[in-house]
């Protein structure tokens, strides 16, 4: 049995990362799991899997949590906070950390599980983007693996197998365009959080569903893919593929294409992950080839989808300014949703937020979260009214 935490047990790969669970029964022990909020759910996963230890982040959520284990007596280790976080990321007996919490909150328990030498089946994508040369470079010290969920580096991931030992030409790193794709700025200006929301291909988490609509998702994932395969950024090119079928691409300097093909589904990437480097498993739905006619490929328009650019900008500029945008990104689609600023304003501001902040800083834990939270209170500040 391989032994495993999951952070971000409530959320959409931490849900889906249980079907995978629940489909490979006698492989799989759960042992640690963390919610934010979501307590209805929390409680009906710890009665199902039977979890040693829970860390709840949400004050309230653990208080509640904690009057109905005691009411109904039921037996599990529940901590709050940061420190449970940690915990449940470096458990003695656990192998393996399922990292789906979302925003950077996700890098002191990743930093920690690699200390003590849990591999780590990444989903939390702002873990690598605000700090992924020290995440890196513990997993190296650490001999852990960071093995990648987000579809598309799963994707350039798997294109890899068999080959690292071969240079590399380009990562060919595929996006679906997202709601919006072939829409002008004018059209933009009229964008709802409810237009924003309804993406053609995947079903997500909130924060990724907006990121994934104005590109930044993407730019995010251009980041990510940087460290991950320490690829530089002018070899990383983003490819529009509305079709969401090819989840990425590896070209090699003889001119050959690798590409991993597969349904939309979650699942896919995240039971390679688990199972690596064994290919097991099942997905409901597969890929049917008489049913495809065509899949299409354009470049994306990063006039229109500024903040794909800004990313792009961010990670060549190294530093903090990664960690920067991050938080910004972070704190934008927050008043987003919140109906507090329009769509066009988490771009601009990011853009406006890039030249204000001094990121020729070393890349520590201590410098992130202090840069992270300078960004979000002059945000909050200016913006939030
Ligand atoms: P969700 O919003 O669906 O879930 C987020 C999870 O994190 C929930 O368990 C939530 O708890 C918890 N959480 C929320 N806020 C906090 C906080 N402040 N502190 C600690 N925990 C918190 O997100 P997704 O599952 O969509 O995404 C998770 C990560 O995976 C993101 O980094 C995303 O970019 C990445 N990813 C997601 C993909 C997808 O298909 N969804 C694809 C590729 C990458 P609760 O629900 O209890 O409040
Ligand atoms: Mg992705």
């Amino acid at each position: 049995m391989k032994k495993i935490s999951i952070l971000g047990v409530t959320g959409s790969i931490g849900t889906q990362t249980l079907d995978v669970l629940r489909y490979h029964k006698d492989k799989f022990e759960l042992v640690g799991i963390s919610a934010h909020k979501n307590v209805g759910l929390t409680l009906e996963i710890i009665k199902e899997f039977k979890p040693k230890v829970v860390a709840i982040t949400y004050e309230d959520s653990y208080n509640k949590l904690k009057k109905i284990l005691e009411k109904e007596n039921i037996e599990c280790e529940l901590i709050f906070g940061i420190d449970g976080l940690n915990k449940v990321a470096t458990l003695e007996e656990i192998e393996i950390v399922v990292t789906s919490v979302v925003g950077m909150i996700g890098l002191e328990p990743t930093l920690k599980a690699i200390e003590a030498k849990k591999h780590i089946a990444l989903a939390n994508k702002e873990t690598l983007v605000v700090a992924g040369e020290l995440v890196m470079r513990k997993a190296k010290e650490n001999s852990v693996k960071i093995l990648p969920v987000d579809s598309e580096h799963s994707a350039i991931f798997q294109c890899l197998q068999g080959n690292f030992h071969n240079k590399i030409d380009k990562i060919l790193l595929t996006a679906s365009g997202g709601p919006f794709r072939g829409k002008t700025l004018e059209d933009l200006k009229k964008v709802t959080v409810k237009d924003a929301l309804k993406h053609p291909n995947w079903s997500m988490g909130r924060k990724i569903t907006i990121d994934s609509s104005t590109l930044m998702n993407k730019g995010l994932e251009v980041i990510e893919a940087h460290f991950l395969f320490d690829c530089p950024y002018d070899d990383i090119e983003v490819i529009v593929h509305p079709e969401s079928i090819v989840h990425s691409m590896v070209q090699y300097t003889d001119g050959a294409v690798m590409a991993q093909l597969g349904v939309p589904d979650m699942k896919l990437p995240i039971q390679y992950a688990l199972n690596y480097p064994n290919r097991e498993g099942n997905v409901e739905r597969k890929l049917d080839f008489s049913t495809i006619s065509k899949l299409n490929f354009e470049k994306p328009d990063m006039d229109v989808f500024k903040c794909l650019k800004l990313a792009y900008k961010a990670g060549k500029l190294g530093g903090l300014m990664p960690t920067i945008v991050n938080a910004a990104n972070e704190v934008l689609v927050e008043l987003f949703l919140e109906e507090r600023i329009s769509y066009l304003d988490i771009g601009n501001i990011i853009e406006e937020i890039m030249n204000i902040f001094e990121y020729k800083e070393e890349i520590t834990l201590e410098n992130v979260i202090n840069k992270d939270k300078k960004v979000r209170e002059y945000i909050y500040k200016k913006y939030n009214s």
